[in-house]
């Protein structure tokens, strides 16, 4: 069987792309590990647009709802298959996607595995995790508004994490491991350090999240004179990096020195001809689910045009 598009990944990238695809009635197949992605971890999502709030859970759910509602003989789900590897015959153009169940044969692929919060490792992170501790700002920092908060990671991400905190917050104090802020963009570490209600401390390491039913404050310890002392906070945001989940195209397509796959913002085409990427795996500037659904759109787009001029 040769499929004309194969999407890999269930998240809001997978998902959009996936419905897009069954009504533009292109023969795809559709591979995801799990449906829903990375907020189905989230107690509850504000800013899905059209929903004013919903749990991560239920939001995974109406994207599989929505994903199967198209599945027929154009659209045909492999749920629970992991791909390990996607490989180009030079000789017909045409991909081979590889998982342990399977193997799939299409014209085109579109790539979007996501990726994973790199977690925060010291006592007490992963109880305060959702209590207090979180990995989204954009997510869940309107629920600090006027409460003391940290940030741990003072690169680009941390600053930007701060400055959208001091919308709200009483207080943001920024934890970063290193004695300088070199990974964030010197113009934010500006704006943001001059803030009245902002303290960025650098040679500063996390020790301990503390709390009782919710987080309290944080341990932090000078790496400079070797001193630990508590910073109260309501609420901690960890921004210490992401993984994208690309290893296994490392050979294929071209990625940034992160990891990212690289691709043109117009098009969503990753380096490869017959390659497009969408959502957290690529190296677009902002990761969030309603970007991640409005790139693969863009994504299907370009995809329907290219298999159709090819025709
Ligand atoms: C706790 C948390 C809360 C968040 N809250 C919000 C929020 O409130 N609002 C917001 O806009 N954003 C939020 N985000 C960010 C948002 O979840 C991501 O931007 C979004 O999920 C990206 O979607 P995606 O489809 O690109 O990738 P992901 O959601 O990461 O989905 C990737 C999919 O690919 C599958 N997959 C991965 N590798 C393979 C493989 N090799 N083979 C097959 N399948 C594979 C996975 O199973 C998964 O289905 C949150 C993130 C986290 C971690």
């Amino acid at each position: 069987m040769e499929y004309e598009l194969a999407i890999i990944g269930g998240g809001p990238a997978g998902v959009a792309a996936g419905v897009y695809a069954a009504r533009k009635r292109l023969k795809t197949v559709f591979i995801a590990e799990h449906i829903g992605g990375q907020s189905t971890e989230s107690e509850e999502i504000q800013n899905w647009i059209g929903t004013e709030k919903i749990a991560g859970e239920e939001l995974g759910r109406a994207l599989e709802r929505h994903l199967r509602a198209y599945a027929d003989d154009v659209l045909e789900l492999h749920i629970g298959e992991r791909v390990s590897a996607i490989s180009r015959d030079n000789a017909t153009s045409l991909f081979t996607v590889t998982t342990a169940q399977n193997s799939y044969t299409a014209k085109a692929v579109l790539i979007a595995t996501g990726g994973a919060r790199i977690k925060l490792n010291v006592s007490g992170a992963s109880t305060f995790e959702y209590k207090g501790l979180t990995y989204c700002v954009s997510c869940d920092g309107p629920l600090f508004a006027g409460q003391d908060v940290v940030v741990v990671g003072g690169g680009h991400a941390g600053f930007e994490a701060a400055a959208q905190l001091l919308a709200y917050a009483k207080s943001v104090t920024l934890i970063h491991r290193s004695p300088t802020f070199s990974k964030a963009d010197k113009v934010t570490v500006e704006s943001v350090t001059a803030h009245p209600n902002m303290t960025a401390l650098p040679n500063t390491e996390p020790v301990e999240v503390l709390g009782d039913t919710f987080v309290t404050g944080i341990k932090v310890k000078d790496k400079t004179t070797n001193e630990e002392r508590v910073l109260p906070a309501a609420g901690i945001f960890v921004e210490i990096g992401m993984m994208p989940t690309t290893n296994f195209v490392s050979d294929l397509v071209e990625r940034n020195e992160f990891g990212y796959i690289k691709v043109d913002p117009r098009t969503q085409r990753a380096s490869l001809e017959g390659i497009w990427s969408a959502g957290d795996c690529t190296d677009a500037l902002y990761h969030q689910n309603n970007i991640a659904a409005g790139d693969a759109v863009k994504a299907l787009e370009n995809i329907y045009y290219w298999l159709r001029s090819r025709a």
